[in-house]
């Protein structure tokens, strides 16, 4: 089995990994880069079509899978759910149509393509229906984390990995995002401790209280809507929110139907529905409709709202901002960037109060020191993380493997 990083060797994010065996190949994720452009075309892995069997994708995030729409047709495998909210959520992205037509990746259930046997393990990340892979392929075995962490709503599943992990894995490839980002002590909140936060937030927030969440981020959905079934307010999404939601396909999962539930629409996102005719899209998911002017005007403080920045113009003109608060729950990063310093001018000029409640999608350093030692490969080969250094401290055996160098297991 020969194996080359095509790109994630050294940074975070446009993961793509192709495996070779008996002349046969996969493409595990096809992911675009964080530091791709708008309209900028991406560089693209050099992978022969003709002899390219399929590409799996990880987890539904686009730096595993927003290469996509530029690849060679073959079938794609993912989860059965990730491939709903990739289609549900397409429509409101800036890239092409992805053709994702293939096999479903279920818990647990070998796939078998050309001389590849493919294993997948639902794992707990932030991305919904995320997976790690065992790939056999002539007498070999290639263990891939893909994205995962251990302090999520499914951290169970990880835990089982650990407690009784695949054996015999000859390369270990493992994602590092946290290293370098935490040190080996540090202990990740939990989506409870989150919860209790939110509450605390949402009890003191006199106003509407406004949330700078991922609608994708289906863990935190849940931790907001719970917070907001302790504190008596109504979550509000938006037709995005809510899409992304019906396409999980779990009955657990909060819906817009759901009592404490409503579905309002933002200008912009109105005109996008007249524009493409999702009508029916509408109807679904307006049971529970409300109107800014009519409902979040008038008491403020009965809602949360996952906010995103085409809300801005029309919360201001609702004038509902009174004691209103802005809780940022993503990655601390990001707030460095254009749009988030935009949203963060628009809040002050409103006298919104700022917060953060956030946890990451990604294992901390100790839990990828576990789970290396598990499953107990090989050789361990970093992928997915910007400082390489960190992960001789994690595990005794790391090989490093640059972008573009092909490899055995
Ligand atoms: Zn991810």
């Amino acid at each position: 089995m020969k194996i080359r990083i095509h790109r994630g060797a050294t940074e975070i994010g446009g993961s793509c990994v192709e495996v070779e065996a008996s002349g046969l190949r996969i493409l595990i994720d096809a992911g675009l880069p964080l530091s791709s452009q708008e309209g900028v075309p991406p560089v693209l892995p050099d992978v022969d079509p003709e002899t390219l069997c399929g590409i799996v994708i990880s987890h539904p995030h686009l730096d595993h899978y927003g290469l996509l729409p530029w690849m060679p047709l073959a079938p794609v495998l993912m989860g059965a759910a990730a491939r709903r909210i990739v289609q549900a959520a397409s429509p409101f992205m800036p890239q092409r149509p992805v053709n994702l037509a293939g096999t479903d990746l279920v818990n647990r259930q070998p796939i078998h393509i050309g001389p590849f046997c493919i294993t997948p393990f639902l794992v707990d990340h932030s991305a919904y229906d995320a997976y790690a892979l065992l790939i056999e392929a002539n007498g070999k075995r290639l263990f891939y984390s893909g994205d995962f962490r251990a302090h999520g709503r499914k951290h169970a599943l990880v835990d089982k990995l650990i407690s009784s992990p695949p054996p015999h894995i000859d390369a270990l490839l493992l994602e590092g995002t946290t290293l370098g980002r935490m040190d080996m002590e540090g202990i990740p909140s939990s989506e409870d401790d989150l919860e209790d936060e939110f509450v605390r937030v949402f009890q003191e927030t006199e106003g509407l209280a406004l949330i700078h969440a991922s609608g994708q981020n289906i863990d935190r959905l849940v931790t907001i809507y719970r917070a907001c079934l302790i504190t008596g307010r109504t979550l509000v999404i938006d037709i995005y929110t809510a899409l992304i939601l019906e396409a999980t396909g779990n009955p657990h999962i909060p819906q817009s139907q759901w009592d404490q539930i409503a579905l309002c629409i933002p200008q912009g996102q109105r005109i996008q529905i007249k524009k493409n005719g999702w009508f029916d899209a509408l109807d679904r998911h307006s049971g529970r409709r409300i109107y800014p002017k009519k409902h979040l005007a008038k008491k403020p403080g009965d809602y949360a709202l996952i906010f995103r920045g085409l809300w801005m113009n029309d919360l201001e003109r609702a004038e509902c901002l009174d004691g209103a608060c802005l809780i940022h729950s993503q990655w601390e990063g990001y707030l460095n960037e254009p749009r988030f310093k935009d949203i963060d001018t628009w809040r002050q000029r409103h006298g919104m109060t700022f917060h953060y409640a956030h946890t990451s999608g990604h294992a901390c350093p100790a839990k990828l020191k576990r789970f290396a030692n598990a499953l107990s490969p090989k050789i361990l080969v970093p992928i997915h993380s910007a400082v390489l250094e960190n992960f001789d401290s994690i595990y005794p055996n790391v090989v490093r493997h640059a972008d573009g160098e092909w490899w055995e297991a």
